[in-house]
């Protein structure tokens, strides 16, 4: 057994919120200052689906490929060095190709779905996985139970892939459903953790709140357990200047009645935080956050190079830290990072 292929020991400092490639940047950023060992990645399986009879699970993958430095830049999703054979293969057949595979990433579908019709579960399965892929962080899905996020727009009810991928975010959002939280239980080394007394804090990553962390926090008992730790809850903005970075996180504020800027942001999670971190781009927004009670801290998080990611989670890290003791000592100035 190498030094990659060790199980990782020791309680985590950390317990990281997180969903596609947007959480994902803050989590490498988190892997690079912090040993494995420190941290626990707590991903969103509510995107997860069936595609030609393999179970995907796309943010898991974002985040193993992301970790491992596979992830592609150019196409923002799916991994580099990629080809793809298959899906061609598969249109020439009439097979069904809106979903991109390409062959690399096939191999991952095809271990993992072997993985759970063997008994593995989706735990088990990750835990495999990213062994081979050299990960040594610990990677946990929400739950090893379905979760399935259902869009009900002006064109109905719509699967995430439906929406995500074959309607590319178009149709109105109205509501956006969880179904299975209220039957699934979150991944046992979840609240195992957060009672363990080694818990510095909770790191909401800047994913779309409502496709990627609402699938999360709707899990069976997870609101409550997330509350249970007397250590700093702490989100980051995923909205920069009113917009969305990438994807649709905008658009839905808009179209579920939210204020499209940090401060929605900071409302949609509530009293869930104990602090907030927006961008500095946002500073305009500085007084409305004093008048809030959530200490609120702006800084870069806009993360194009692993200096970026590096940078904002040491920032992270810092924040959390003058919460704690802002707890003990009285309440701190407030200052840019
Ligand atoms: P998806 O499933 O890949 O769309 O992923 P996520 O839920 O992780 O993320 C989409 C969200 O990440 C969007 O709201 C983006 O604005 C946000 N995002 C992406 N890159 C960055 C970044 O560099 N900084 C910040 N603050 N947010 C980002």
């Amino acid at each position: 057994m190498n030094s990659s292929q060790k199980p990782v020991k020791g309680r985590p400092k950390y317990i990281v919120l997180t969903g596609g490639v947007g959480g994902a940047k803050l989590c490498q950023g988190l892997a690079r200052v912090l040993e494995p060992s420190q941290l626990l990645f707590v991903v969103n399986t509510g995107d997860d689906f069936t595609h030609l009879g393999l179970h995907i699970s796309p943010d898991v993958d974002s985040l193993m490929y992301a970790l491992a430095g596979l992830s592609s830049r150019e196409r923002g999703w799916g991994r580099d060095d990629e080809t793809w054979n298959c899906l061609e293969t598969l249109k020439k057949l009439g097979g069904e190709s809106w979903f991109r595979l390409g062959d690399r990433d096939l191999a991952l579908h095809l271990k993992r779905t072997a993985d759970l019709a063997a008994g593995k579960t989706l735990t088990q399965s990750i835990a495999s996985i990213k062994k081979g892929l050299r990960v040594k962080n610990r990677i946990v899905p929400m739950s090893n139970d379905p979760v399935r996020t259902k869009i009900d727009t002006d064109e109905g009810m719509l699967s995430f892939q439906e929406y995500f991928v074959s309607r590319q975010c178009q149709p109105k959002v109205n509501r956006v459903v969880y179904q299975g939280t209220w039957d699934a239980r979150m991944a046992s080394s979840v609240h195992t953790f957060l009672q363990s007394a080694e818990l510095r804090g909770t790191i909401i990553c800047p994913s779309n709140p409502v496709l990627s962390i609402d699938p999360i926090l709707e899990v069976e008992g997870m609101r409550d357990w997330l509350r249970f730790p007397h250590t700093p809850r702490v989100a980051v903005s995923p909205i920069i200047g009113g917009e969305a970075v990438k994807g649709p996180t905008a658009k839905i504020f808009k179209e579920l009645g939210k204020e499209v800027n940090a401060i929605g942001v900071a409302k949609h999670y509530g009293t869930l935080l104990d602090g907030f971190i927006y961008d500095r781009r946002d500073h305009y927004l500085e007084t409305r956050f004093k008048g809030m009670p959530l200490p609120a801290r702006s800084t870069d998080t806009l993360m194009q190079t692993d200096a970026d990611k590096e940078a904002l989670a040491r920032n992270v890290l810092q924040f959390i830290d003058d919460i704690s003791l802002e707890n003990v000592f009285g309440k701190l100035e407030p200052y840019d990072a």
